[in-house]
């Protein structure tokens, strides 16, 4: 197709669009005689005003108006709309080699469970991630050449799917016919799982279309492969799976919530095989990067940017872990603001945030981070008298075994922490001897008054 054609399609269906809204909607997306900036491999590109529109038409009017391409053609044609800096992207990779069309592009999910929204050029590179994200970009650039598999691994909430999906969208973006497939690792069990529960005549013909779904593919994305742990079957077939991919040079990306050696339950030579590649971590996202992301994010919640510095701060500095829940607070202080039709300021942000902050802080009091270990171990020590050091020494003392076999009770009691690892911030003790303390503590509690008190005295002192 013409530009110029592509040109007069648009103005057509844009003056649909005009008709189906009202008139305040259709003015602020902006889209009204903007001239197109590319035809290519089916898909007309046009690029928005800024992104707060960017947002809304992708999210509410895209398949909206791509319906209204058929009015006018029965050829497959789509319009996509983008910032400039992936204008810019797609300029700068001319050379891309005819494809078909994207059937779904006009949805949130592109072929093979790919969300579309997570892209990175929308991810927000700072300290904590810059690494992963620079491997992520290699991958993608050169699938099942250089780190197979890619493993990224990292906390609650900061960016391992997103960096995950952006290769996936990546690649597409490359080469649409590409056959990328993400899958949670949890929906790769049910779906084994369903498939060997056939009865007997079916499993056969299940375990095969099991088996083509998996192998069929060139690039192969499995979030949150920690599931695994424990599922002996299900790791066996993903260590074929996983070998017949690799051999043939097809890129795997897992993504974990721990490192690999960590892995308690998965089988070693599947932990082996994760580690042949290239391991990268996200760590927790500095302080310059939550004000980043909040920054970014802030453009496509609305188009007046005004959010002053001091409840940035407060929103950064309150929410310092987990981006969504980060992007969570900026979004509840924009609808309460708009809802109580009152400007953001400081004490607007804390009036909306005070039941968020109370319940992150109860949620903190329960956080397994290992600085609340050492804690129950100091305040434990503290009490009666020794050292941290004491306590986790090889001395055998009744005066320091029983603050020794406190603490490892209180830890399994408010942490319910696998007995092997308790033993390892002893010193490395046996799992056995932390199961005998626990089970000494526990008994010696329901008849020990002192006791009782002792543990009782410690709790309040750790504020629980
Ligand atoms: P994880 O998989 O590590 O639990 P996600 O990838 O689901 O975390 O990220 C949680 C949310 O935070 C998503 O909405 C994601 O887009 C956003 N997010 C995380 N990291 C970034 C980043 N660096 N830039 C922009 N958004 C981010
Ligand atoms: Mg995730």
């Amino acid at each position: 197709m013409k530009i110029e054609e592509c040109q007069a399609l648009y103005d057509k269906v844009i003056s649909d669009l005009k008709k189906a809204l009202d008139q305040d909607s259709f003015e602020a997306l902006s889209l009204e005689g903007k001239k197109i900036s590319k035809f290519l491999n089916g898909y007309i590109y046009v690029v928005a005003d800024d992104e707060y529109s960017l947002s809304r038409i992708n999210k509410f009017y895209l398949s909206l108006i791509n319906g209204f391409i058929k009015n006018y053609t029965s050829d497959t044609i789509l319009f996509k709309f983008l910032s400039k800096d992936e204008m810019q992207t797609i300029i700068n990779r001319e050379e891309v080699t005819p494809v078909s069309v994207e059937k779904n592009l006009d949805e949130k999910y592109r072929p093979g469970n790919i969300d579309a929204t997570y892209t990175f050029t929308n991810f927000v590179v700072g300290k904590s991630n810059k690494f992963a994200y620079t491997y992520a970009i290699q991958t993608a650039e050169n699938p099942g050449k250089h780190f197979n598999p890619l493993y990224i691994f990292g906390g609650v909430g900061i960016g391992k799917t997103h960096l995950m999906q952006a290769i996936g969208n990546y690649m597409l973006d490359q080469d649409i016919n590409k056959k990328v497939l993400y899958i949670e690792a949890k929906e790769f069990c049910d779906d084994y799982i369903h498939a060997c529960n056939q009865s007997q005549s079916e499993k056969q013909k299940k375990i095969d279309e099991f088996h083509n779904r998996y192998r069929d593919i060139d690039v192969l994305l499995v979030d949150d492969i920690q599931i695994l742990c424990g599922k002996d079957k299900t790791q066996e077939e993903f260590f074929t799976l996983f070998n017949f991919l690799v051999d043939r040079n097809k890129q795997i990306v897992i993504t974990c919530d721990r490192p690999s050696v960590s892995l308690d339950g998965m089988a070693d030579r599947l932990k082996s095989r994760f580690d042949q590649g290239l391991t990268v971590d996200i760590s927790q996202p500095e302080l310059e990067l939550r004000l980043d992301i909040l920054k970014k994010k802030i453009k496509t919640l609305s188009n007046k940017s005004d959010v002053p510095d001091d409840v940035l701060n407060y929103i950064a500095s309150s929410f310092t872990s987990n981006i969504r829940e980060l992007e969570g607070a900026l979004k509840r202080v924009f609808f309460y603001s708009v809802f109580n039709n009152s400007p953001i300021t400081l004490e607007l942000a804390k009036e909306a945030l005070a039941t968020l902050i109370k319940a992150q802080k109860n949620a903190n009091k329960y956080s397994t981070s290992s600085q609340t270990y050492e804690n129950i171990q100091s305040v434990v020590s503290a009490y009666y008298g020794i050292t941290v050091s004491d306590l986790i020494s090889n001395k055998r003392s009744a005066k320091i075994a029983l603050p020794r076999h406190i603490s490892m009770y209180l830890i399994k009691e408010l942490y319910d922490l696998p007995y092997k690892k308790i033993g390892s911030l002893f010193g490395g003790r046996d799992h056995t001897t932390v199961i005998s303390a626990c089970e000494k503590i526990e008994n010696d509690l329901k008849t020990n008054n002192e006791l009782q008190m002792a543990v009782d005295n410690i709790k309040k002192k750790l504020n629980i």
